[in-house]
């Protein structure tokens, strides 16, 4: 049975590999696919939607399951691998299958991973590709290092930001698609949110392992030693460490980034990143269009794209930077029309920094060294355009950037012809002239090839034969063909190569000299080109830190522009930033929404200051527009701290350093724990986390829990809120009682949004008004919401029964029928002046260190306590 023990070595070899590259899915190149066999090729035919076969029994009769992709598609199939996340090892065949003894030896070749690719075809569009490392010293600190070698830059720093998951939110602005962290410790709480590719480090079996990385090897841009600091330094390490064997080239072309003067940025936490829609839509279906992201792209470059997406993600925290960004873009907006000629000029540029990085990894195809090549022309002139009027400080720096190297515009100049064949393989790669040695050999083939043409005409007339043709084929070369009625005069000097239908093909001395001189004069070619594209590619590779330079200099620039556009054309204000605590806005518009409702959105106002006017308390039914008005007032501090100007006819914003939110349900629900558990463990990280900087936006706290609890809390919430953080707060409630609190607060308001209630139901008019609403208008929703007829009825006549019966009206309707006015005897007690035990127990509590597990408890206890007096025949639970 030779077949079958022809397949167990091959497999045998295929187990070796797979058992060096632990968790890579293994391609495996046999003949002319890539294969894979068993688990692996059950899982590449669900994810790639390719055959299942089998391969043929091996000595037990078993049939493996195999799976493979066409060797020349194998780029196409890898992109989609790695966008779902899987790292793949690539095994080829190093040595001719015609002289390999037994089995042809393979080796991995190459390791595909989501942090670490650089051709488009893979990465899939032009967005940022991070891959980051963590330094985890446990409960959610650390430092980390995240770099995008398609761009070739290079953060790094503290995640010692708010709450439990500062490490994670850290980094949650990089989207990063590949995470490293420390091997031992457990995986970072919740970095599976982020990212599909995650691993431990140092993998212990990657080859070349990796082992230390000596200071030298860093960056040269890296502060070394003392500088950074030694959690940062390990970070930095393991992901040159990573880099150093997967992507070994790459390293000398980092560059260490800051973000921002003294790295102050808007800390938005993994959770406001999504509640706030800023990069991803909360739900993934989603329609695009739904981000603020997507609102604001009208980039016209993919660095300006990576630009935009970064500084909204990273917004400022620093008045002076926000402001010389705001300069930009209205001396930007200044330009009028001509704005506009700058923004396509930009149009006209490759992503240079992409191209740049398959230079250095050596993966780039000759027409992307012709986008290269216009791209730095295209940046001269836009470079020229800007110098057209006096320039703010920003684009004096952006401009004085966008300068190319002059040796390299030089060398593509005169290297390069004006269009490039698809691939490197095929010739025509330089212009004459270019490379001396490619040029003659070329000469000497064109000489051979007109030799061989004079040789056809010679034979002819000697023979007499007119129809006498120099031919070629694949097998046997250049030849001389007689159709059957001429051979008769056929000359003595040729020999019979081969017999066709109509006619016999001869070669003859001088033929085969020509042949041999041809052939030889194209390996020349061939060759003399291929090692001057090596140099060539060597000699721009030197370039590719100033154009990863030049790269970002057009992607800021390309964002500053699309600021000033959307100001232009959409009629945005420059928002005042300054060093207060006031938050103002006269009109504002929620950004997205704004974009799809058009005239029919309704604007509003926002007052609010730290120091005297610091807490608003919305209420009003559901579909009001609370939580849309309360998202636009955090969207429009991120636009304003990102350097855009905003959708409003006035804004002044004080600086806010850190912006919490706490809004709906997020993604942990469906991992087990409760709704209530999850929501009191993000508004106890809130209050450990904000101070009189913050922002903090809290949408229906205590919704997860009955009545009394979740009242309680809200309650207790907002006064710490407006006595001890004193930041600046949204809160939306269905607890109407909690309005009433309100009054007693000196530096907070109510607020609601108003509704008309007309002769067919109510309309609403999403404007914020002052004051507190008690209407639910629960039932008008209901009906909206398809609700049958026959039960709204029901409900009608049960909620006309409850109010006639003096329940009160709790905002929800949620409560137990003697819940709200029970409720708010006890609350509105605790603010008269007689001291109330039960107040005084809740206002000792010390937030800053209690548990959510002991704040449960305690708040167990406080219900007993607040049941008790009044609960005595304790008929109820
Ligand atoms: P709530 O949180 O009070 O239940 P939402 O903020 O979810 O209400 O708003 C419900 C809907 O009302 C939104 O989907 C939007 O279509 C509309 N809406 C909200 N605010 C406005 C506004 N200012 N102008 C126009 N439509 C609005
Ligand atoms: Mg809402």
């Amino acid at each position: 049975m030779p077949d079958a023990s022809a397949s167990t070595p091959l497999l045998e070899q295929y187990e070796g590999v797979k058992a060096r590259y632990p968790g890579h899915l293994v391609l495996f190149r046999v003949g002319d696919f890539y294969e894979t066999f068993g688990d692996d090729a059950r899982l590449l035919s669900r994810e790639l939607d390719v055959v299942l076969t089998a391969r043929s029994p091996d000595t037990h009769g078993a049939r493996t399951p195999m799976a493979g992709v066409p060797h020349h598609a194998v780029e196409t199939y890898l992109g989609r691998l790695v966008r779902k996340g899987y790292k793949v090892a690539l095994c080829d065949q190093v040595e001719d299958a015609r002289f390999a003894k037994g089995l042809v030896r393979r080796e991995v070749t190459r390791v595909v991973t989501p942090g670490t690719v650089v051709e488009d075809r893979i990465l899939g569009g032009p967005d940022h590709n991070f891959l980051a490392s963590l330094v985890d010293t446990g409960h959610g600190a650390g430092a980390f290092a995240a770099v995008d070698i398609t761009t070739g830059e290079w953060f790094h720093g503290l995640g010692d930001g708010p709450g439990a998951d500062g490490l994670l939110s850290a980094i949650a602005p990089f989207q990063p698609r590949e995470i490293l962290w420390n091997a031992g410790s457990s995986e970072p709480r919740g970095a599976a949110l982020l990212t599909a590719t995650r691993r431990e480090f140092p993998s212990a079996r990657l080859e070349p392992a990796p082992g230390p990385v000596t200071a030298g090897e860093l960056p040269p841009s890296f502060p070394s030693g003392a500088l950074a600091s030694p959690l940062i330094d390990e970070a930095d390490r393991r992901l040159v460490a990573y880099l150093r064997s997967t992507q070994p080239r790459m390293l000398p072309h980092l560059t260490l980034v800051e973000r921002g003067p003294g790295g102050r940025r808007l800390v938005l936490d993994s959770k406001t990143l999504r509640h706030l829609e800023i990069r991803r839509p909360m739900n993934p279906d989603d329609p695009k269009g739904t981000t603020l992201f997507d609102a604001w792209d009208e980039t016209v470059t993919a660095a300006g794209r990576r630009t935009l997406s970064f500084w909204l993600t990273n917004p400022l925290a620093d008045v002076a930077s926000i402001v010389e960004r705001q300069d930009a873009v209205q001396s930007l907006v200044d330009r009028g029309a001509s704005l506009e000629e700058i923004r396509s000029a930009l149009g006209r540029i490759a992503d240079l920094a992409r191209i740049a990085s398959r230079v250095a990894g050596r993966r780039v195809r000759p027409p992307e060294l012709g986008g290269l090549r216009d791209g730095l022309a295209a940046s001269t002139a836009v470079r020229s355009l800007l110098a057209e009027r006096p320039l703010p400080s920003r684009l004096r720096a952006v401009s004085a950037s966008i300068d190319p190297p002059a040796a390299l515009v030089d060398l593509l100049a005169t290297a390069l012809p004006e269009t490039l064949p698809p691939t490197d393989d095929a010739g025509e790669l330089f212009r004459v002239g270019h490379a001396p040695e490619v040029d003659r050999w070329r000469a000497e083939e064109a000489a051979a090839l007109a030799e061989l043409a004079d040789l056809e005409r010679a034979e002819q007339q000697s023979s007499g034969i007119k129809g006498l043709k120099v031919g070629y084929n694949q097998v046997f070369g250049y030849y001389f063909e007689v159709t059957k009625p001429h051979l008769a005069r056929v000359p003595a000097h040729f020999r019979r190569r081969q017999t066709v239908a109509q006619a016999e093909r001869f070669t003859s001395d001088v033929l085969e000299e020509l042949e041999r001189r041809i052939r030889e004069a194209r390996e020349g070619a061939r060759s003399a080109e291929a090692s001057r594209w090596e140099e060539f590619l060597a000699q721009v590779d030197r370039h590719v830190g100033e154009v990863y330079r030049l790269a970002r200099a057009i992607g800021e620039l390309d964002a500053l522009a699309t600021f000033a556009h959307l100001a232009q054309t959409r009629g945005y204000v420059r928002p005042t930033v300054d060093d207060s605590t006031v938050l103002l806005v006269r009109d504002g518009r929620h950004p997205v929404l704004d974009r799809g409702l058009g005239s029919a959105f309704v604007p509003n106002d926002v007052e609010l200051d730290a120091a005297s006017d610091r807490l608003l308390v919305l209420t009003g039914p559901n579909m009001s527009g609370k939580s849309t008005y309360m998202r636009q007032v955090g969207l429009l501090v991120v636009l304003a701290q990102a350097g855009s100007f905003v959708p409003a006819k006035f804004a002044r914003v004080g600086v806010v350093t850190q912006l919490f939110t706490r809004m709906g349900f997020t993604d942990e629900i469906g991992r087990g724990k409760s709704s209530f558990m999850v929501e009191m463990t993000e508004v106890a990280e809130i209050l450990r986390a904000a101070d009189a900087r913050s922002l903090v936006l809290l949408d229906e706290v205590g919704r997860g829990t009955s009545t009394f609890d979740g009242l309680a809390i809200a309650w207790a919430t907002l006064r710490h809120l407006h006595d001890a953080t004193q930041a600046r707060s949204i809160l939306a409630t269905h607890y109407h009682q909690l309005t009433e609190l309100v009054r007693g607060l000196s530096a907070a308001r109510n607020a609601h949004l108003a509704v008309r209630e007309g002769a067919d139901g109510i309309v609403f008019l999403h404007r914020l008004v002052p004051g507190s609403t008690d209407r639910s208008y629960g039932i008008h929703v209901a009906r909206l919401a398809g609700i049958p007829e026959g039960v709204l009825l029901e409900a009608e006549r049960l909620l006309k029964q409850l109010e006639s019966e003096g329940v009160g009206t709790g905002a929800t309707g949620k409560g137990r029928g003697r819940g709200p006015r029970y409720t708010q005897a006890v609350l509105l007690a605790g603010s008269a002046a007689e001291p109330d035990p039960l107040r005084e127990e809740l206002s000792a509590i010390d937030l800053d260190h209690l548990s959510p597990v002991e704040a449960h408890r305690r708040l167990g206890e406080l219900r007993a306590k607040a049941r008790a007096p009044r609960d005595a025949g304790g008929a109820e639970e």
